[in-house]
């Protein structure tokens, strides 16, 4: 029999080399026909290493066997949408509610959300904010329940938050409860016109406190005078901007504020599920009639938008119940509608997008150093960008959560 002293030598060392091969754990090697790597370079024939969490290498030599052979298929970075709202979801009676279910109901239904926004190639989101958005980022980030990486703003602020000093406070307070960035109602909703609400001097005290604080800044504004106000406020990105001009995306451009419109997935997501949500609140005839119109308004702001010289378009979608998992659908119809190149959606989708929250040397890029968080597209979405609908392959932070045959795509989790 070993003696103590042995057994603790024996133990001693097995951990040691425990240690030592999971420290050397085998990388995956993942090789497809091309790799856009998210600020606009194109890679054919390529292997990407990945070493634990991060990408280690890429390799154009074709040396070395493939733990994923992805063939034909096109890497791209795993996508962000800066504008998600994983909380939302219709109820039991397939209806919107506006009020809450039991905690446990509403943190199951942004759990699925999460599920199938991550199923979707959407590896980052960022909400506009709800309370329990904080214990669903914790839970995912633990890294066993799957989901995309999630900035929230917890709450938002409005024309009711209350004085200058009030609303600095309020800041404050974001900050403490651990907030990612600060969300501001600085309009009225387009269903009730888009015009703005919040003074010029609560919108500077709401970007000024946050900005002492460390913290961004989206602003939901529709009216040219309610983005110029933010805009003037120091705030650092446009949310929706229906009604934007000339004037405004200029403006933003100059300033090097960030534009997120929405023009591909939730007017339409409303429009198509109409009967969901009519009836609740401003959810009425006369606010489906403004969506209505707000398709030919936002056809016709994309254009000025892409055309806008130096203007920062991130991608959001504003996905609402009903739209979770078709996030996609707006990097195509800022191509179909906005005539934006197929290469400036896919990067705006990808490495602006993590610039815009600060994540640009973490994710939204493929190279060594950056998390492993990468999407295969059954196509080449550069000649044809419906491709970003048709992912068949997920890997975040060096973990495959979707491996499915070409010819599958969206329809295997619709
Ligand atoms: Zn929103």
């Amino acid at each position: 029999m070993p003696s103590m002293r042995m057994k603790f030598i024996l133990i001693a060392a097995f951990a040691a080399l425990s240690a030592a091969l999971f420290a050397q754990e085998q990388p995956i090697r993942l090789h497809a026909a091309t790799i856009l790597d998210g600020t606009g370079k194109v890679l054919r024939n390529a292997t990407i290493v990945v070493q634990g969490s991060k990408i280690a290498a890429i390799e154009t030599s074709t040396a070395g066997t493939a733990s994923y052979e992805l063939g034909r298929l096109t890497i791209i970075p795993g996508m962000i949408d800066v504008h998600s709202h994983l909380g939302w979801h219709f109820g039991k009676d397939g209806h919107y509610q506006a009020r809450p279910g039991t905690p446990a109901e509403e943190i199951l239904y942004s759990a699925e959300n999460a599920y199938v926004t991550l199923m979707a190639g959407f590896t980052t989101i960022q909400s506009p904010g709800q309370a329990n958005d904080v214990d669903l980022r914790d839970a995912i980030a633990r890294g066993v329940f799957p989901g995309p990486r999630i900035l929230t703003s917890i709450r938002q602020l409005n024309e009711r938050s209350g004085t200058p000093d009030e609303i600095r406070e309020k800041v404050r307070q974001l900050k403490k409860d651990g907030a990612d960035v600060v969300k501001i109602f600085a309009s009225a909703s387009i269903r009730d016109g888009g015009k703005q609400t919040m003074t010029d001097e609560q919108l500077q005290a709401a970007c000024g406190e946050a900005k002492a604080q460390g913290l961004r800044t989206m602003v939901h504004a529709h009216s040219p005078e309610s983005i110029a106000a933010s805009v003037n406020a120091g705030c650092n990105q446009i949310e929706h901007g229906v009604l934007a001009d000339e004037a405004s995306l200029a403006l933003m451009a100059e300033k090097g504020v960030y534009f997120d419109p929405n023009v591909g997935v939730v007017l339409q997501n409303y429009l198509r599920n109409k009967a969901k949500f009519l009836g609740v609140g401003n959810y009425n005839e006369e606010g489906f009639a403004y969506m209505q119109k707000g398709l030919a308004l936002n056809a016709a702001m994309i254009k000025k938008a892409v055309a806008m010289p130096n203007l920062k378009l991130v991608l959001g979608t504003d996905a609402v119940a009903g739209a979770h998992g078709r996030n996609a659908d707006e990097i195509v119809e800022r191509v179909k509608q906005g005539n934006q190149k197929p290469m400036d959606a896919i990067v705006s989708a990808t490495s602006l997008s993590a610039r815009s929250m600060n994540l640009e040397k973490t994710i939204g890029t493929l190279a060594p150093g950056y998390e492993a968080d990468l999407v295969a597209l059954d196509g080449d979405p550069t000649s044809d960008i419906t491709a970003v609908t048709r992912v068949v392959f997920v890997m975040k932070g060096g973990k495959v959560y979707k491996h499915v045959a070409p010819g599958g795509g969206r329809g295997t989790h619709e």
